[in-house]
């Protein structure tokens, strides 16, 4: 084993768990370090905090003079929490979350100093943003960014900072992140869906998405992460033959939890309780070393942050015992990736779950609405949701039969298509007493509030419903939530707005009463979105065969899939919605094109110089052992030597074929990049570096790979599947 291999393994079976004693409940530490509702009770004003909770509920503005007010509080209580800086903590479109710290300290002359944190502070600020990615915006309009106060998710003190949870926009008012747009996709939402919602419920006044993720991840000896430089710079191995244990015999899943991992959460979850982050599972994944946590579901805004911030958390307990948390969807090769499965549903101020059965015939109806309108919405909008997911890491688990595949289709279960078989045949134009009796009381009626369904035992869906809610599972464990939960909210925001046109039309036009029209729209929405609902073997090869003839898009790889989010209808549907407007539109798919091609781009750079600088070397160095040995075996045998020195001969060929093929290879990718790198176009560079750079990987990891399995062990430079995998 080579020196540096041998180090990182010993480091790492050194280790010892960190002993983590947890003191107080779990529930007596949640939301300690959060300015929360019971908190700002206690450092508000009764003006200041009833102008926070009435812009949370009603999103009305909050006066500059009361913003005085909750900032002064605000830094008290984070004072009195060890905080010295506060920050504006936003969700920029590189991915990760970014925040700029800036004391509360402030002199005031004659040597004195005070602790000062203004309304203005708190309200909006101009960080110098211009690093950050925006698609051209702030290019064509103006160079400044700045980042605005968001009052519906708390302020939290994360170490020694208050953090403000804030979106990001141009100048001009251009989103430069990925809360704004979701923040104008959950309003849409709830305006359409209140619409919709009294038909059934006068009460009702707001409607509310709620978002629960499910986070998967590896958890990697940082001693041996450190000894790849593929871990270290791309998030993944880029080589490296698959040991010969891998996920076959099943026995990580849901497995007792590593000693060294579980005192990793238990810290982990400590943070996640006093930052208000109400995670609730946790347990061992398919994969070697592959993880999952999972919280409370949560309002979708505040879903969203605390991923972002879970993420970052993560990361930074990660370090306290020695290990790398690779959020990568695909980190090895022959084991499943990593995904994050988002649980979504919609909830009403009256207490109602919309995407749940419930107990009568109307609210039956009411889940019905919700229910189809969500599937028409997918079902028109497959390709835009596709595009929602769409990242170079997830390219690696769409269709490789461990997720989903990226033929988006939803699966309901058997009781509720029967449901759906039965709606169809309802007669077109004004029921009749009976059959209105018979539909309410046989079909919609008969629902039952627990479906058995329920836990959804066809895993391989994209889309499913699982009882009172749509689980996403094609997102990718990098994402950021926001991305997938804006368009899901907007597409069926959308949908919901024409329903409402189209059944008010035929009371209206048709002079039918509601129930009628409502269930001739609905009739006519199952007939129609057909093509999306399918309840068989994802992963089959015969269902891409039928999903075509169906007319279900397949885009396998980014940059074809966010196509969509640039054709004339999806620009159309954003603006239509305010989610997002053409330049805005615009301006996300380059930025996500231009992501794609830095990654391919640092993979490249890495995996020519692992294969040039790391592997040639030491099979050379190899090769010239066995060399040595064939010329020692003619001299002691003469003309007789080859019956002694077969083996070595013919790993002397070997080596020198796989040299030479990556030698080839390495140039050619290098010379596509270089060829690429020259296109102006962004859109054709990417579609090269997908089509003509990335291909090469392959081959050259083939080829590396083979020299792993002839090269003697003990010089081997690359820590190994074996080892990274199961050593802990
Ligand atoms: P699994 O998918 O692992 O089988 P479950 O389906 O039981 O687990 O739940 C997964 C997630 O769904 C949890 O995070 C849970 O909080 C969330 N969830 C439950 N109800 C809702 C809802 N109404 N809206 C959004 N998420 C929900
Ligand atoms: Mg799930």
């Amino acid at each position: 084993m080579s020196t540096l291999r041998f180090h990182a393994i010993k480091k790492t079976l050194d280790r010892k768990p960190i002993h983590i004693e947890e003191k107080e409940r779990r529930s007596e530490l949640f939301g300690r370090n959060v300015f929360n509702e019971a908190t700002m009770r206690q450092f508000l004003t009764k003006e200041a905090f009833n102008s926070v909770m009435a812009a949370i509920e009603n999103g009305t503005k909050i006066d500059r003079s009361v913003a005085d007010h909750i900032s002064t509080g605000m830094k008290e209580w984070a004072i009195s929490k060890g905080a010295t800086h506060y920050t504006h903590w936003f969700q920029p479109l590189t991915g990760s979350t970014a925040e700029k710290h800036d004391a509360f300290f402030e002199t005031i002359g004659n040597g004195l100093a005070i602790e000062k944190f203004g309304g203005s502070q708190l309200v909006q600020q101009e960080p110098d943003a211009s690093s950050f990615p925006n698609g051209g915006i702030r290019n064509t309009f103006e160079a400044r960014g700045y980042t605005a106060w968001d009052p519906t998710s708390p302020a939290f003190i994360y170490g020694t900072a208050l953090c403000i949870p804030t979106v990001f926009v141009s100048y001009t008012g251009e989103a430069l992140d990925y809360k704004t747009p979701l923040l104008r996709a959950l309003y849409a939402m709830d305006t359409a869906a209140v619409a919709v919602c009294k038909y059934f419920d006068k009460n009702v006044r707001k409607v509310n998405t709620s978002l629960g993720w499910e986070q998967e991840y590896f958890l990697i000896d940082s001693a041996l992460a450190a000894s790849r430089p593929d871990i270290v710079q791309t998030g993944r191995t880029l080589l490296g033959h698959s040991a010969a244990k891998g996920q076959q015999l099943d026995d990580h899943y849901f497995g007792s939890i590593p000693a060294r991992a579980l005192a990793f959460m238990r810290d982990l979850e400590t943070e996640c309780m006093l930052l208000g982050i109400p995670v609730k599972t946790r347990h061992n994944e398919v994969a070697p070393n592959q993880f999952e946590l999972a919280p409370i579901y949560d309002e979708a805004n505040l879903a969203v942050d605390h991923n972002s911030l879970l993420m970052d958390v993560m990361d930074k307990v990660s370090e306290r015992h020695n290990f790398k948390v690779l959020f990568h969807e695909k980190p090895f090769a022959g084991v499943n990736g990593s995904g994050k499965h988002n649980n979504w549903s919609l909830s009403t101020d009256t207490g109602v779950n919309l995407l749940g059965p419930g107990k009568t015939p109307m609210s039956n109806l009411q889940f019905l609405t919700f229910f189809i309108n969500t599937i028409k919405a997918v079902n028109d909008n497959e390709e835009l949701l596709r595009a929602a997911i769409a990242s170079a890491g997830n390219d690696h688990r769409l269709g490789a039969n461990e997720a989903p595949p990226a033929i988006m289709s939803i699966f309901i279960g058997e009781q509720l298509t029967n449901v759906l078989n039965e709606l169809e045949n309802v007669t077109d134009g004004k029921l009749s007493p009976e059959e209105k009796t018979d539909l309410k009381l046989n079909v919609v009626g008969k629902i039952p509030d627990v479906l058995l369904d329920n836990t959804d035992r066809n895993r391989t869906s994209p889309f499913a419903f699982t009882g009172n809610k749509f689980e996403f599972r094609a997102v990718g464990s990098t994402a950021n939530c926001a991305n997938p939960i804006t368009v899901l909210n907007t597409i069926v925001a959308k949908q919901l707005t024409d329903f409402k046109v189209e059944v008010d039309k035929l009371i209206l036009k048709k002079e039918m009463k509601k129930d009628d029209a409502i269930f001739n729209v609905l009739r006519e929405y199952i007939k129609h979105s057909k093509k999306i609902l399918f309840e068989g073997n994802g992963y089959g090869e015969a269902w891409e065969k039928e999903a075509k003839k169906r007319g279900l898009s397949n885009h396998r790889t980014t940059p074809e899939a966010l196509k969509a989010k640039v054709s004339k209808k999806a620009i159309a549907l954003f603006e239509e919605m305010g989610v997002m407007n053409k330049v805005e539109s615009e301006a996300r798919y380059e930025i996500e094109m231009e992501d794609y091609v830095m990654r391919i781009q640092i993979e490249g750079r890495v995996l020519g110089d692992i294969a040039r600088n790391h592997i040639v070397p030491i099979a050379v160095q190899y090769q010239n052992r066995l060399i040595k040995n064939v010329v020692g075996l003619k001299e002691i045998y003469g003309s007789e030597y080859k019956k002694f020195a077969q083996e070595q001969l013919n790993l002397i060929e070997a080596i020198s074929g796989h040299i030479s093929s990556i030698n080839s290879d390495v140039t050619k990718m290098t010379d596509e990049r270089r060829t690429a790198n020259l296109l102006t176009d962004f859109e054709q560079k990417a579609h090269d570096y997908c089509n003509k750079v990335k291909p090469l990987f392959d081959s050259i990891r083939y080829h590396c790979d083979k020299l792993e399995l002839m090269v003697d062990d003990e010089i081997w430079p690359m820590t190994k599947y074996r080892e990274l995998l199961f050593t802990n």
